[in-house]
């Protein structure tokens, strides 16, 4: 990451042709800021690129998804080129940043988007990167229970006022855009809570934050949302977004809160092989072409959810971490599954793998042959796995990074 902000930095003022200063470690701020503001530069190099950006609470890839979200939802059509450049550098994808301007067009308005596609067509230009294609994936499947409560809240306070909206909302808000694949529900709630908190809505906050927690948001990475739109949108956004959150992680701490010896009437759940979602691994987690099939998760209290993963030959994740560990049962096909540092280790059907908490690894099919693993995994604040840079093809194929 410090070698791509150096980058920047480097590009930054040769840009503006001024002489390398001092041996300040790396300058993102140009040097017209130093000569008009320099506490501006300090603050920007020092504070924000030295400090915040770096900040492990959120990845550099979900920052750059944040920060273009903050940008194109408030109107800063000045700094989308240099965010969105820095978003492709940090693993976004041109589809998703696309979708993601798709997605703010309802949040943030219309005229807000079209400015954004008129700068990022310029960077895709510049990089030479062609139009963006439609994804032909399925659309994703929202969460019933969830999604039926939604509908009967806009049936009750917005149908009786606004038919037309309430249908809009229903079939097209929900209906299509929210389950369109070019852009994981969790990334799309996450530029959901950063566009609300960047454009000052918080009322519209509890409902996206709790969303975002159900897509696989942290508690961690939701505050640290906040923390970040404040160099984006201004302090006031980022303190008036705190009192929302904080009602909202409270009360999933009390429905979390273990139920004592009462007697649950909770029923049986049971993914349907036949009718479970089939999902796509993210370019961003994955290499090769990868499925997700079966996938669940535990009722709070419970912490555990899995699914079922199919790797083609060649496939595997991304290096990751669990906080709190996983298990891998290997269903069929051939695997490979390395910590860092370690050995390649091969797997095949029936074995079983523990990964402990925190230890840096990937895992996926062998270069010839296909895998499936059932994968079973606790959240921790809400959070199952952290996801780093793609293992490489030399590393991959070298078994050892
Ligand atoms: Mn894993």
């Amino acid at each position: 990451m410090k070698n791509v902000a150096a980058g920047i930095a480097i590009s930054a003022l040769a840009a503006v042709g001024v002489e390398a200063q001092e041996n300040r470690r790396s300058r993102v701020a140009p040097a017209p800021v130093y000569e008009v503001s320099p506490g501006l530069g300090h603050f920007t190099d020092d504070v924000l690129f030295g400090e915040v950006w770096l900040r492990k609470e959120l990845a550099p890839r979900d920052r750059s998804l944040v920060t273009v979200a903050a940008l194109v939802s408030t109107g800063k059509t000045g700094q989308i080129p240099g965010h969105v450049r820095r978003a492709l550098d940090n693993g976004v994808q041109p589809g998703e940043i696309g979708e993601l301007i798709t997605h703010l067009a309802f949040y943030t308005g219309w005229p807000n988007a079209i400015s954004a596609v008129t700068e990022v067509k310029r960077v895709f230009d510049e990089r030479k990167i062609g139009p963006v294609a439609e994804s032909k994936a399925e659309p994703i499947a929202l969460e019933a229970v969830a999604e039926a409560a939604r509908a009967a809240a806009v049936n009750k306070s917005v149908a009786p006022i606004a038919p037309a909206l309430a249908d809009l909302t229903d079939r097209v808000l929900f209906g299509d855009l929210w389950r369109r694949a070019e852009l994981a529900p969790r990334d799309r709630s996450l530029v959901t809570m950063a566009a609300l908190i960047a454009i000052g809505q918080p009322e519209q906050l509890p409902f996206h934050a709790n969303r975002a927690m159900d897509n696989g948001l942290s508690w961690i990475e939701a505050a640290e949302v906040a923390t970040h739109i404040g160099f984006y949108a201004g302090w006031p956004r980022a303190m008036s977004a705190v009192p929302v959150l904080e009602k909202v992680f409270a009360a999933r701490e009390a429905k979390a809160a273990p139920a004592g010896a009462a007697p649950s009437n909770a029923d049986l759940r049971i993914v349907r092989s036949a009718t479970s979602e089939m999902a796509i691994g993210p370019a961003s987690q994955f290499t090769g072409q990868v499925r997700v099939s079966g996938r669940y998760r535990g009722d709070e209290p419970a912490r555990i959810g899995g699914g079922t993963v199919s790797f083609a030959a060649g496939a595997r994740t991304a290096w990751h971490t669990h906080p709190l560990g996983q298990t891998l049962f290997v269903v069929s096909g051939r695997g490979w599954v390395q910590k860092e540092g370690g050995p390649r280790e091969e797997v095949g059907p029936g074995d079983v793998v523990w990964i402990p908490p925190n230890l840096r690894h990937w895992h996926g099919a062998t270069a010839d042959q296909p895998m499936t693993h059932f994968a079973i995994a606790e959240a921790l604040n809400g959070s199952a796995v952290s996801w780093m840079e793609l293992v490489s093809d030399e590393a991959y194929r070298a078994g050892s990074k």
